[in-house]
């Protein structure tokens, strides 16, 4: 399948009136807002022009439909909705449908238009999963994903139970690759990141996924309290209901890494979510246990569960190396295979190294793909 397979020259007249909000669900069953509209055929953003006096929308997206795909079984259940295997009538292909019900109200409405042209539009990173389309009809979302063939960090943490250093440097430095991608290029923050959300397979790869549909669910449902699963690694700044940013997400990323590495979510078991509260905002950040772990596996969980947002490193800090340039006030990242910089000015100024825990196992050459498929749970055979 590939994306944008439509005609661009397919067009659609636009209505000479403004639509008013309460008819953002149209009587053929369209979710609409603005440009973007999504019913029973996939989702369209439309970009409007003026051609000859008229008023014209062009279609961009591509085409799939969901009468083009067969459900093989159900893989996972979530909070928001179960998610399937479906494969492609025509040409074999495996996909993740995710399915959602939702209880629209008018006041979600530009929010839900909002992620889901944002989970259309983000599909440029290998570390972040893809979606291919997404489908509204008789209350129904319907995101197609890549299927990702291990299943969850979730999934693979109950099989192994815990995760050796060597392998879990590897697996970090994957998802910072798909924060870079969604915090500094495309200025999103997952808001929901947790083991369930780093998607795995048999080729060693890890993504991130469900960024923005847990605020769909989130906003739609309007009761905090029902979504215990997703507070676990708020971080304090967010439980509390205070400015959050992208930094918020690093906080979560530390929690993840640290329940990999330990096999136990990083706080005692919490009964309520004030209890939790408390605990993330008034309580010391958990560490490492230093007689356990590596020095510089303890030094980055403490870079990323510092409970003050501004002491916290962002995930391109964490993973490449960067000077700036106070003359011209740019900055250079110079990762591996990121090329190389000028540093004739005096005015340059190195102000970051890549973390050392990320590349301190770099000499074992570690194999994900075979520690995938070999510890974890059967990958499904197709
Ligand atoms: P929440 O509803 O709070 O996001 P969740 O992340 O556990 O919780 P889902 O996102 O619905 O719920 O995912 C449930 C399970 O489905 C995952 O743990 C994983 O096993 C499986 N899954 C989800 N997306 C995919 C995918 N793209 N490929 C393969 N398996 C997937
Ligand atoms: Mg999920």
């Amino acid at each position: 399948m590939r994306r944008g397979g439509l005609n661009p020259d397919l067009r659609l007249s636009l209505p000479s009136h403004e639509a008013s909000i309460s008819q953002f669900l149209t009587q053929s069953g369209t979710f609409k807002d603005g440009d973007l509209l999504v019913n029973k055929d996939g989702l369209r953003i439309l970009s409007h022009s003026e051609e000859g006096g008229q008023s014209l929308i062009k279609v961009i997206g591509n085409q799939l439909s969901l009468d083009d795909v067969d459900t093989v079984k159900v893989i996972g259940k979530g909070n928001s909705g179960i998610v399937q295997l479906v494969r492609h009538k025509w040409t074999g292909q495996f996909f993740a449908l995710k399915v959602i019900e939702l209880n629209i109200q008018d006041s979600v409405r530009k929010q839900i238009a909002q992620e889901l042209r944002i989970s259309l539009s983000t599909t440029q990173c290998p570390c972040v999963v893809v979606c291919y389309q997404c489908f509204y009809y008789n209350g129904v979302i319907s995101i197609v994903l890549e299927y990702m063939d291990g299943g969850s960090l979730a999934d693979f943490l109950n099989s192994v139970k815990t995760i050796p250093e060597p392998y879990l440097a590897a697996i970090c430095k994957q998802v910072l690759r798909g924060l870079i991608y969604l915090h500094h290029e495309k200025l999103i923050i997952h808001r929901d990141l947790k083991p369930s959300n780093i998607l795995i397979n048999h080729r060693g790869e890890v993504k991130i996924s469900d960024f923005g549909v847990s605020a769909i669910i989130a906003s739609s449902s309007g009761q905090r309290d029902t979504f215990v699963g997703t507070y676990n690694y708020m971080s304090p700044e967010r439980i509390a209901s205070q400015t959050h940013g992208y930094i918020s997400d690093i906080w979560s990323f530390g929690l993840v890494m640290l329940e990999c590495a330990t096999g136990q979510f990083p706080y005692p078991r919490c009964d309520s979510f004030y209890e939790l509260l408390d605990m993330i905002v008034e309580q010391p950040p958990p560490c490492a246990p230093p007689e356990q772990f590596s020095e510089e596996f303890c030094s980055f969980i403490s870079e990323c569960l510092q409970k003050k947002p501004k002491d916290r490193k962002a995930a391109r800090l964490l993973l490449v190396s960067g000077v700036s340039d106070l003359l011209n006030s740019r900055i250079f990242l110079c990762g591996r295979g990121r090329g190389r910089y000028s540093s004739s000015s005096h005015m340059v100024h190195l102000w970051s190294q890549e973390h050392p825990f990320l590349s301190m196992y770099d000499d074992l050459q570690v194999d994900l793909a075979s520690y995938f498929t070999i510890s974890g749970l059967p990958l499904s055979q197709f």
